[in-house]
């Protein structure tokens, strides 16, 4: 019997999926026949592992040409001798687009899907999700079809996941850092006029999009070569000026995703530092007053991390009750933010709460529609918890220096801790799962929330059983959190 081939990294090691399974979970298609052609004109000839290098090039805040956001080896850089259009017809393109086709993965440019085959299916691989829908047969198109733009770093926020190289608030107050230069000169807006017309979508990240004017640059331009692609934008959500508003009215806006970490407003702003609750939910209203009245998608970009993890089955509620898809955006640094370096006692009890939440979830919302995103978060983790090794050590690399790096206590007061009994069951479980500081940290966070709650009755309670379980508790370094 044929032996299974497996997807392969360029230095000739195998992952466990085979190309078979990851196959499987994409969209059906078949080889492209005379009998399939008239079956369906749709199908497709050209069948890669990612159609990227067919389709996408990103442009960062450094001046780096990626092929997709979730690259992270450049493939050139702009200067002002920089063609994009040479770049895409170059010999590096031709290189992944050929391993691409034998299902050869760079091990360092594309971690990122690398991790989430990791998980045992395509279903949530970013190439699959993103590039597949774009696919096409041409094995050496002349011009790009997907422009991702990162175009300058400026942000008015300064988000506890964030770094300066993505946030120019970041940079200037975190980092004490002077801001940087653009890097995108006249060439550069000169091919995209003869570039744009040739694209099926277009994509703005940040900093924040709305307020980085090399793309309102760009929206000049869609508008001047009258453009027909889709754009995509993901906002922070207090960002829209006038002028903003003016382009989205006008052009071909298909997806508005907004950030949002955290339903809780105090939560929210501590995680996403400078922002304004107000502001936030009133541009909301009028996105999704947008998808009413234009049927532009409004979709939730969730960051989970180390002080959001309790409130995440609240997003997806939030998301639920206004019917917004859903999107989960893997924290993989800073390293003392990102679940993925905590200890294994700490991410599994992270995890037996996520569980815990689903069924509850489900309860409320018998047909959840973020259900596949959900329970690909919970995929992540115990693929984390899985793939450790006795001797595992947290790899530190990167850090938010502002950030403490502890595991956040659950806050009493809300959802789902929202009654003694609760609170009281979380203390048990806390205790027993974790011991050590993680767990007094925790209960003393807990103890500060809860005397703010009321003196009397069952909440004096809780009270008396959290000091009673941070006397008791013995200090164990071995659990110590990663600070
Ligand atoms: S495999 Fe993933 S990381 Fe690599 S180019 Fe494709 S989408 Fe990007």
């Amino acid at each position: 019997m044929e032996k299974k081939k497996h997807i392969r990294l360029r230095s000739g090691n195998d992952l466990q999926l085979t190309i078979a399974d990851y196959d499987g979970d994409r969209p059906k298609h078949r080889r492209r026949t005379v009998r399939t052609l008239l079956l369906s004109p749709f199908q497709r000839n050209l069948r890669p592992f990612c159609y990227a290098p067919f389709l996408s090039m990103d442009f960062d805040a450094t001046g780096a040409i990626r092929l997709c956001n979730h690259s992270h080896s450049p493939v050139a850089k702009i200067t002002e001798d920089t063609s994009v259009i040479d770049v895409w017809r170059g010999e590096i393109y031709r290189r992944y687009r050929a391993e691409m086709k034998d299902y050869i993965l760079d091990e360092e440019n594309c971690r990122h899907c690398i991790r989430q085959c990791e998980t045992g299916s395509s279903k949530n691989v970013f190439a699959v999700a993103q590039f597949d829908r774009w696919a096409h047969d041409d094995a050496m198109p002349l011009y790009p079809k997907v422009l991702i733009f990162r175009l300058k770093n400026t942000c008015n926020l300064a988000c506890v996941m964030c770094d300066g190289l993505t946030s120019s608030r970041i940079r200037k107050e975190r980092d004490k850092l002077p801001s940087t230069a653009s890097m995108y000169g006249e060439r550069f807006f000169k091919e995209m006029e003869e570039i744009l017309p040739h694209v099926d979508h277009v994509e703005f990240y940040g900093g924040e999009p709305f307020l980085v004017k090399e793309h309102l640059r760009i929206f000049e331009i869609l508008s001047k070569v009258r453009a027909t692609c889709t754009i995509y934008v993901n906002t922070n959500g207090v960002s829209l000026h006038p002028k903003a508003k003016q382009f989205l009215e006008k052009l071909n806006f298909k997806t508005i995703a907004v950030s949002m970490d955290a339903v809780h407003d105090e939560l929210h702003r501590e995680i996403r530092y400078g922002l304004r609750s107000d502001l936030f939910y009133k541009n909301m209203e009028y996105f999704l007053d947008l998808r009413a009245r234009k049927g532009v998608e409004v979709m939730l970009n969730v960051t989970e991390h180390r002080m959001n993890w309790f409130e995440l089955p609240e997003i997806f509620r939030f998301a639920e009750a206004k019917r917004l898809y859903l999107h989960i955006n893997t924290c993989i640094h800073p390293h003392n933010v990102t679940l993925y370096t905590l200890p294994s006692t700490q991410l599994r009890y992270v995890l037996e709460f996520l569980e815990q939440e689903r069924d509850l979830l489900l309860v409320d919302y018998r047909h959840l529609t973020n259900l596949a995103r959900y329970e690909f978060l919970l995929s992540l983790i115990r693929s984390e918890l899985s793939s450790r090794r006795p001797d595992w050590q947290a790899e530190i690399t990167n850090r938010n220096q502002s950030c403490n790096g502890f595991l956040a206590a659950p806050i009493p007061g809300l959802r789902p801790f929202e009654t003694p009994a609760k609170v009281s069951r979380e203390i048990i479980r806390i205790t027993s799962t974790m011991g050590g500081k993680p767990a007094t940290r925790m209960l003393e966070q807990m103890l500060v929330r809860v005397r703010n709650l009321s003196k009397q009755g069952p909440w004096a309670d809780v009270t008396q059983q959290l000091q009673q379980a941070i006397a008791i508790l013995p200090e164990c370094e071995a659990n110590a959190v990663f600070q």
